[in-house]
């Protein structure tokens, strides 16, 4: 009786094949069950016409949707049907809180694993005076001399304020030529430069290859061809931070995430999101991933993991080393580097130029006047 059943449901639903997952949540609802689905964006792909659009004013601390979403329960009390619930990432605590609000009793849970297995995960804790020139100096130098060519590359940043600086920073290094590369986008961010933004990142030869985004760029874009992404920040949970990291290889293809911060960047987070940040030695996928009561794979290559089961691994493969973040190789070659080192290259030294000017001044106002040696490589 089942097949017939799930024909007319592929019909109604105007699609060729429902998953395992998609089938179990249809034939429960048609049970009279109430359901929810938590899936990857991609294989949510259900075909509903939308029944009711949370409107209405916004209270001084609550925002429309929130205001008008936390009343939902109510109108359940009254109309006594199933509901299926369709969520991309809910970490256990946020669902039960979902579930409480939305007045779901003995549900069927459908999970999916929220990980990325193509994302190599990597954290790293900044000194609050290091300049976000210098934290960037990598993204800099690789922009500025590859230009359209360079990895494009999402930055997420947890505020306006923080996304500005950002910006700022970027501003102050490149050349107003490279400048056309870079773009910002935030709720703050007219309508017509969002559109044309969503636009250019929508097509992966599209000209932006840095874009410096709040959550506001979270959902909004079709993001191509990003194989890099950084958080400078940690949003507030780890929802948030899983839907957006998840926003880099969505062609399959291995990418990175690189989660940069100061102690000045951790407060208000939720505990998860904190444990997050603070894990020193446990993998860094399984410490994300307990967050929805989930594992990783096995399969996964540890030195494709994150970086510190890249420490822990011990395969002797010639590959072990090769997926270092660009971060990381910026900052051991600014280390080896020494006072009779040449700068053999004009974009190098306007970047060296700028970085050192800037954290001369961080470290001392009194400084008015620098003199630099550079030795040119003839
Ligand atoms: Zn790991
Ligand atoms: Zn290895």
């Amino acid at each position: 009786m089942a097949v017939p059943c799930m024909t007319k449901v592929r019909e109604v639903l105007e699609v060729e094949k429902l998953n395992s997952q998609q089938e179990k949540a249809i034939s429960s609802l048609l049970k009279g069950k109430d359901v929810f689905l938590s899936l990857r964006t991609g294989i949510n792909q259900f075909k509903f016409g939308l029944i009711y659009s949370f409107r209405g004013e916004s209270t001084e601390h609550v925002q429309a949707f929130r205001e008008w979403f936390s009343l939902t329960g109510e109108i359940r009390s009254l109309i006594s049907c199933p509901a299926l619930v369709i969520t991309a990432t809910d970490s256990k605590e946020a669902r039960k809180v979902n579930k409480k609000r939305l007045a779901l009793n003995n549900c069927v849970d459908i999970i999916d694993s929220p990980d990325r297995e193509n994302i190599k995960l990597f954290v790293h804790k900044l000194k609050n005076t290091v300049p976000i020139e210098v934290t960037f100096g990598w993204l800099l130098k690789d922009l500025s001399l590859k230009k359209k060519d360079c990895t494009r590359t999402l930055i997420f940043c947890s505020s306006i304020k923080i996304c500005a600086d950002v910006y700022t920073a970027f501003l102050m290094v490149l050349d107003k030529s490279v400048m056309e590369y870079v773009h910002m986008f935030h709720s703050c961010t007219s309508e017509n430069v969002k559109e044309k933004i969503r636009e250019d990142m929508s097509d992966e030869n599209g000209n932006i290859r840095v874009l410096i985004a709040t959550s506001a760029a979270g959902m909004s874009v079709n993001y191509r061809g990003i194989n890099n992404a950084v958080h400078y920040s940690p949003p507030k949970d780890m929802d948030s931070f899983v839907q957006q990291l998840g926003r880099a290889g969505r062609d399959g293809s291995q990418s990175f995430h690189l989660l940069i911060y100061n102690s000045r960047h951790t407060r208000k987070l939720e505990l998860d999101m904190k444990n997050y940040i603070e894990n020193v030695d446990k993998c860094r996928r399984l410490q994300m991933l307990e967050s929805y009561d989930s594992f990783p794979n096995a399969k996964v290559v540890k030195h494709l993991c994150c970086d510190i089961c890249l420490r822990n691994c011990e395969c002797n493969d010639k590959c072990c080393l090769l997926y270092q973040h660009p971060y990381n190789l910026f900052q051991s070659d600014d280390d080896s580097s020494d006072d009779n080192s040449c700068i053999s290259n004009e974009t190098d030294l306007r970047v060296m130029m700028f970085l050192i000017m800037k954290w001369i001044q961080s470290l001392n106002k009194i400084f008015t006047t620098l003199l630099v040696s550079v030795c040119y490589e003839v």
